[in-house]
C-alpha cells in the first residue's frame, strides 16, 4: 500500500521531526539531510514536487548557544529557535546544494491560516517556488508565537500546509516505525498498525503516553495532524526517518510504516 501511495502521488509533504534530524550528541545531523536530500531530488527527476516542514530550530540553536540549555524564559527559548533556525536552514541549504536545488524558507503562525489574504498568498508563494524546482522549508515563527497564539506542534502545521498546498500525500518521518497499539518505548509488545481508517476508533484503543527527548508533539498530535489531512481527502504515512534511505525504502515496500487512510 505505501509504494502504491508514494508511486501515485504527485505533490508530496514530508515532515522532519527533531529526533530524525537530530544526531545522538543532540546536533543536526547532515549526514541524514544529505542522504534525504539525494532521495528527494531523486523524485523531484521523476516529476514529483516536495515541500518539507522541517522542526530542529530548538535542537539546532542548543548545539550553537549551550549555555542556554537550562533557560526556560521564554524570551530565551524563542531566541534560542531564531539562533537555531538559521543554522537549521544552513543545514538543508548545504544538503540540497550538490543535488543542484535551491531551498526556500517558510515561517508561518497559526494567525496565518485563519487570515483569507494570507492564506491566499502563502499559496501563491508555495506554487511558484515549487513550480521553479525549489523546495520550500516550512517551519513555525517562534519569534512571534506565544502559546495562545502557537499552532504548537509541526504535526498539524505538516497537515494544514499540505491541505494549503493541496498536496497528494503527507509523510510524517519520525522516530518511530508507525502508530503501535501502546508506546513501544515503554512496552516491548507493542504492535504496528499497518493502516488506520477510522482516527476516532484509534483514539480510544491506542496508548499514547510519553514524547521522545526533542519532540513536543508525541503521538497524540500525529493522529490529530492525520484526522485533519483525512478530512480534506489527503492520505498520510507515519514512518521511522531514521532508516537508511528512507524514502527509497518505503517506496520499494521493504520498510513499514502506518498508513492513515479511510
Ligand atoms: P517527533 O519529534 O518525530 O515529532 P515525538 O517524540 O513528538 O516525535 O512523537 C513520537 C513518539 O511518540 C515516539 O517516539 C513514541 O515514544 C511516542 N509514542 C507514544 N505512544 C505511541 C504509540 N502508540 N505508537 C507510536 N509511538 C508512540
Amino acid at each position: 500500500m505505501i509504494p502504491q501511495l508514494i508511486a501515485g502521488a504527485r505533490k508530496i509533504l514530508f515532515k522532519f521531526g527533531s529526533n530524525t534530524l537530530a544526531d545522538r550528541s543532540g546536533r543536526i545531523n547532515d549526514d541524514f539531510l544529505a542522504e534525504f536530500a539525494r532521495q528527494g531530488a531523486e523524485l523531484m527527476r521523476g516529476g514529483k514536487q516536495i515541500v518539507l516542514v522541517s522542526s530542529g530550530a530548538q535542537v539546532a540553536g542548543l548545539s550553537t548557544m549551550d549555555k542556554w540549555a537550562r533557560k526556560r524564559d521564554l524570551h530565551y527559548r524563542q531566541a534560542l529557535c531564531a539562533v537555531g533556525q538559521v543554522k537549521l536552514m544552513d543545514a538543508w541549504e548545504r544538503a540540497f546544494a550538490p543535488q543542484g536545488i535551491h531551498i526556500a524558507q517558510i515561517l508561518l503562525t497559526r494567525d496565518d491560516f485563519s487570515d483569507h489574504t494570507r492564506t491566499l498568498h502563502m499559496r501563491n508563494t508555495l506554487f511558484t517556488l515549487v513550480d521553479e524546482g525549489i523546495v520550500p522549508v516550512i517551519n513555525e515563527n517562534d519569534t512571534v508565537s506565544v502559546e495562545e497564539i502557537k499552532i504548537g506542534d509541526n504535526d498539524t502545521l505538516a497537515a494544514q500546509s499540505a491541505i494549503l498546498w493541496s498536496a497528494d500525500l503527507l509523510v510524517l518521518f519520525s522516530d518511530i516505525e508507525g502508530l503501535y497499539d501502546k508506546n513501544p518505548k515503554e512496552d516491548p509488545t507493542a504492535k504496528l498498525v499497518d493502516r488506520v481508517r477510522d482516527i476516532a476508533a484509534v483514539k480510544v484503543s491506542v496508548r499514547t503516553g510519553g514524547t521522545s527527548s526533542f519532540g513536543t508533539g508525541g503521538i497524540v498530535t500525529k493522529l490529530d495532524a492525520a484526522e485533519l489531512a483525512m478530512s480534506y481527502g489527503i492520505p498520510m504515512i507515519l514512518a521511522h526517518g531514521g532508516k537508511p534511505r528512507a524514502l527509497e525504502a518505503l517506496s520499494a515496500g521493504t520498510q513499514r510504516g502506518t498508513v492513515f487512510l479511510a
